[in-house]
């Protein structure tokens, strides 16, 4: 049971996505490959090959594998397919635009935000917005897969390290899609789906100074990021890389601190797998309290800086 792993990285550093699909990948089977396409990307084949569990690490480079767009990308994952039996990456923006493409021209279906491995060829995966998880079978020869990596603790480094082969890139570039820019917005807080501890606010905040005035400071003394939900983000009060939900970003940080947020099943479905999750409400009977741990019914605007002072 051959696994390739397409590997989610900066051309730099591996992501952390990585070490955690590369858990899902050893519970399907004990052959894993974790696959780097990119360029100048030899360090990160070398932080991949320090994994535990990994039989060996492909590095592919080529000039169009720079930004793993998706046509050279897939091309490259279908040309390395014929060993494997599944092929599987992180549903990271990357992941989640290469797959679909790599399982059309296998001419499979793809299954998609994987959550637990039940054997090498059943999978649950959540539906109707986490509401109900399915159990999928797949029959299909080879196997694509995207997990959703929240549930998978990281792959631990290894005493030794796996051997890197050179792969032949045998890209060009594609004239579907280029690469035109990058514009990251700058954070000094911890990014959203890495962060520990999540400080998240809803459309009662009432405007975007409010939002940063009232959680701001509370985010900052717990070294937390910062969260919304979509109707904040709607309404201006938050950028839209702050969205967390169905149609946002999955989180699931060890504390989540949900304030003035109803906890609309669109929002739970990106963060009610938080370990410990505090929601502030002044509506007693607001569905956030059925997933709180810990609930305070109470006027945000005094709690928040209450909070803030006793921290
Ligand atoms: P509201 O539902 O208006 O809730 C505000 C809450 O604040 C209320 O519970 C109220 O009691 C409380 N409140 C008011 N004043 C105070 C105060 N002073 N102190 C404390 N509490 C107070 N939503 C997401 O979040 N993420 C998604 O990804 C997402 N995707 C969606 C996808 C689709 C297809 C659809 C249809 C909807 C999606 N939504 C998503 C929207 C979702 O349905 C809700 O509308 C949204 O989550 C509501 O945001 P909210 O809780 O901030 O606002």
């Amino acid at each position: 049971m051959a696994i390739l792993l397409f590997a989610d990285h900066d051309n730099a550093a591996l992501s952390e996505q990585t070490a955690k699909t590369l858990t899902a990948a050893t519970q399907i089977g004990t052959e894993v490959d974790i696959l780097i396409a990119g360029k100048d990307a030899a360090a990160v084949a070398e932080q991949a090959s320090k994994l535990a569990g990994v039989r060996s690490v492909l590095l592919a480079e080529a000039e169009a594998l720079e930004h793993r767009l998706a046509e050279p990308t897939a091309a490259l994952l279908l040309a390395l397919s014929g060993d494997y039996d599944t092929v599987l990456a992180p549903a990271t923006t990357t992941g989640k635009n290469v797959m679909p493409r790599l399982a059309a021209l296998l001419d499979v279906m793809q299954i998609s935000e994987v959550i637990e491995v039940v054997s090498s060829d059943i999978f649950k995966r959540p539906i109707y917005a986490g509401n109900a998880i399915e159990v999928v079978q797949s029959l299909e020869a080879k196997k694509v897969l995207t997990l959703r990596t929240a549930g998978f603790p990281a792959a631990a480094e290894a005493g030794t390290a796996a051997p890197i082969k050179a792969v032949e890139a045998g890209v060009g570039n594609s004239d579907l899609s280029r690469f035109v820019e990058n514009i990251l917005s700058k954070n000094d807080r911890p990014e959203l789906s890495a962060a520990r501890i999540i400080v998240s606010g809803g459309r009662a905040l009432g405007s975007d100074e409010k939002f940063r005035e009232v959680l701001n400071p509370v985010a900052d003394k717990l070294g937390a990021a910062v969260g919304a939900s979509r109707a904040a983000v709607d309404a201006g009060f938050a950028p839209n890389d702050l969205q967390v939900g169905q149609t946002g970003k999955v989180v699931a940080p060890d504390l989540y601190v949900a304030c003035g947020i109803s906890g609309a099943i669109q929002h739970l479905a990106g963060m009610k797998d938080s370990k410990v999750i505090v929601a502030i409400n002044t509506d007693e009977e607001a569905p956030i309290f059925q997933v709180a741990d810990y609930g305070i019914v109470g006027d945000l605007f005094e709690i928040l800086p209450e909070i803030e002072r006793q921290l």
